[in-house]
């Protein structure tokens, strides 16, 4: 990078400023760890967010508040993410890289970079995650399914930054989770794969399944999320759902792993994942 700026903004404000004044040439630092080794070389600034107070992390009401920078360390290890039931975003954040990493890499550098094997992110699908943009002119909150849809790259304007990702705390039989497979405890995911139900009685009222990993942007597995909803999460319905998931998820080969290496994975972790949702739902009053 040829850098002829570093700019550390106290406020949100000032970031805003600071990006609105080098359109297209001041980038956002939040981690460090992909805005570096990446070396983007139109990059002029650097505006360092780690003073500008987007570190929340804080239940308010019925909604977790998770600022930008939160790392995801502080996510795993979040009082108030366990408060709010989302055990998804606990199992994602703390899958993800090593603790060491894990104390550096924020959330919204993850969700922005948005890499296949960015963890949290389909843990953020499946938990209905909004996602708050601001620039100089104003804010916007976009859900996180649009979101993802694109690359956030091409969602973002220049001069936006995403300040904080709210998530709705979970509802009563509820139960949410978050499982990847890597061929190591710190590589990358050959699949990742998330899970939330709602139960009513003893039958799955709503369900979101996603999967990551397997194309470069996050999917939603709307078969198998249709082959649960009406009936009771028994094992053979769960088999089944994770077949469906399994067939429609779009898979792409990379040196890692093949497509059918990586579909088998897919099914083998959507049945594990709805298994764990459906017992922390049945577990979970109101
Ligand atoms: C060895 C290694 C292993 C890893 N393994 C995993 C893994 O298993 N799972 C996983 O999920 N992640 C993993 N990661 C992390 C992942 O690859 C990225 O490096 C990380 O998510 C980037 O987050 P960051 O906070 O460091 O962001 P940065 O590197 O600071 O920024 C990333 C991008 O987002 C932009 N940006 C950052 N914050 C904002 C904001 N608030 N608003 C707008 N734009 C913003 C930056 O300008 C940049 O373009 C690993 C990283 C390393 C180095």
């Amino acid at each position: 990078m040829k850098l002829e700026g570093f700019s550390h903004p106290r406020s949100i404000e000032e970031a805003l400023a600071v990006l609105a004044g080098a359109p297209g040439e001041a980038r956002p630092l939040a981690g460090g760890t992909a805005v570096v080794p990446m070396a983007d070389r139109r990059a002029r600034v650097l505006v360092d967010l780690s003073r500008a107070g987007l570190d929340t992390v804080v239940l308010e009401g019925d909604t977790l508040r998770l600022g930008a920078t939160a790392t995801l360390d502080a996510v795993a290890r979040g009082k108030a993410v366990t408060d709010a039931g989302l055990d998804a975003l606990v199992d994602a954040a703390g899958a993800a890289a090593s603790r060491r990493l894990r104390r550096q890499i924020t959330l919204g550098g993850n969700l922005v970079g948005l890499y296949p094997w960015s963890d949290p992110v389909p843990a953020l699908v499946v938990l209905g995650a909004v996602v708050r943009v601001r620039s100089a002119a104003g804010q916007r909150d976009v859900p996180i399914d649009d979101f993802v849809a694109r690359h956030p790259s091409k969602v973002l304007q220049p001069g936006e930054l995403v300040t904080e990702i709210r998530v709705p705390r979970a509802a009563a039989r509820t139960g949410s989770a978050f499982l990847k497979f890597a061929r190591s405890a710190v590589d990358y995911a050959l699949c990742g794969a998330a899970a939330r139900l709602r139960l009513d009685g003893d039958v799955v009222r709503e369900a979101r399944v996603a999967v990551g990993a397997l194309r470069p942007l996050p999917m939603r597995l709307a078969a198998a999320e249709q082959a649960l909803v009406g009936k009771a999460p028994d094992p053979a319905t769960l088999v089944a759902a994770a077949a469906a998931g399994a067939a429609e998820a779009e898979v792409s080969a990379d040196f890692r792993a093949s497509v059918e290496y990586r579909r088998e994975v897919c099914g083998v972790l959507v049945r594990r994942v709805l298994e764990t949702a459906a017992r922390r739902a049945a577990g979970r009053s109101a």
